[in-house]
């Protein structure tokens, strides 16, 4: 039996509470529900992160993703939708099996993130852009 408690999870050894599910991902509530509504999406086959998902993993999270936030909106009307994922501990990821958060969201709900922002100059930004397409060439 796996340690993960999504693979669990995904396996039926844990319950939850699924919304949809595909071959590649599953939908199931929050047991926090930050707001009424909030669903994880997390893939089916352990991978850890999203540096770790395969191309067909990404585009089943993002196609779940996007169905089933249409499915909050129609059905509890949010203000707004926040989604949110984390990779490493210093993003603030705690379960070390990739999921993305839809977040319902209302005016003044609690939720906050800051953001920083340093708004370096064009020079700066071309630097850390080459860096980035360095690696991906
Ligand atoms: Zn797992």
């Amino acid at each position: 039996m796996s340690d993960c408690v999504f693979c669990r999870i995904v396996a039926g050894q844990i319950p939850s509470t699924r919304v949809f599910e595909d071959e590649d991902t599953v939908a199931f509530m929050d047991i926090g529900q930050v707001n009424p509504g909030h669903v994880l999406v997390a893939v089916k086959r352990h991978a850890d992160n999203l540096y770790a998902l395969d191309e067909a993993q990404a585009a089943a999270v993002a196609r779940t993703s996007a169905r089933v936030a249409r499915a909050i909106r129609d059905a509890f009307a949010p203000a707004g939708l926040s989604v949110y994922q984390a990779n490493g501990k210093a993003a603030g990821q705690t379960v070390f099996h990739y999921h993305v958060h839809l977040l319902p969201r209302h005016e003044a709900d609690g939720m906050e993130l800051t953001w920083p922002v340093k708004n370096p100059p064009r020079e700066k930004l071309e630097g850390y852009a080459e860096k980035i397409r360095t690696q991906l060439a």
